[in-house]
């Protein structure tokens, strides 16, 4: 499978696989190895611009990366956790006391356990119906990953089923409509996402969404990696680049 060489986590190799990937596309093979980090000499937070038909397999080109990178972020701090209750569990047995109670997860459907949603990842899709084929293939490929959620923000949809699901999301999916309605509403937080990808950078500004994507990433960690895909690269979509991205990014084509 030509997924192990792109050195991507085994539970999405597998994922792929049960898609019946065997191969990477083009943009896949390129797009992969530098979104994660390969080359750049600011480790994994170099910015990409990625110009990439639909049907080319983009879709899976920008989540496999920031996917693995979330995997690898989850895997620590569950370590971290684990090593933090074993001490606290071996200090309370040599003072002969019982071992604490392992934390419980909170209810996120019980209105008194609310806290804003703090997403590590963002995808910004111009329609509805894309974010939720989106939404639909990062499910696909977190099916092996263990607490990685996924959520869905798109216009028209029930308010309150969003929120629900959105609580503890890892990788929020969204138009930039709805995001910055949940932004504002303080239902959402946007300071911790470390990736934002957009999606159909094109039909983004064809859309009328060049403010909205420009708030998000001033509301977005200035140190996160930024990845923009578009069917061309015409003068407009590289100044809607100048806007969004730490530099003029790495182009793909
Ligand atoms: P996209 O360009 O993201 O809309 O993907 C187009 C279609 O290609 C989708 O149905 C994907 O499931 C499929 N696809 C993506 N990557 C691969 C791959 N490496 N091998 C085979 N099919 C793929």
């Amino acid at each position: 499978n030509g997924f192990i060489e792109l050195g991507l986590a085994p539970e999405l190799v597998q994922a792929v696989a049960d898609l019946g990937y065997t191969q990477p596309t083009t943009v896949q093979q390129k797009a992969i190895p530098l979104a994660m980090g390969a080359g750049g000499e600011n480790g994994r937070y170099i910015d990409l611009m990625v110009s990439s038909q639909t049907g080319s397999g983009k879709t899976a080109a920008f989540l496999l990366p920031v996917l693995h990178t979330l995997i690898g972020q989850l895997a620590e701090n569950e370590a971290a956790a684990r090593a933090e209750y074993e001490r606290a569990a071996a200090e309370a047995i040599a003072r002969g006391e019982a071992p604490p109670k392992r934390p419980k997860r909170k209810d996120p459907t019980n209105a008194r356990n609310f806290k804003p949603a703090t997403p590590g990842a963002l995808i910004l899709c111009p329609t509805r119906e894309l974010a939720q084929q989106v939404a639909h293939d990062a499910i696909d490929l977190v099916k092996h990953t263990r607490g990685l959620r996924v959520a869905n923000v798109v216009g028209g949809m029930p308010y309150q089923l969003q929120i629900a699901k959105l609580q503890n999301a890892d990788l929020v999916v969204a138009t930039p409509g709805r995001l910055l309605d949940l932004q504002r509403s303080m239902q959402i937080k946007l300071d911790k996402v470390q990736f934002l990808v957009v999606d159909e950078a094109d039909r983004m500004l064809d859309l009328g969404f060049s403010d909205d994507l420009a708030e998000v990433n001033q509301l977005t960690s200035q140190r996160k990696q930024t990845m923009m895909f578009s069917a061309t690269f015409a003068p407009r979509i590289q100044q809607l680049a100048m806007r969004v991205m730490h530099d003029n990014g790495s182009s793909v084509k």
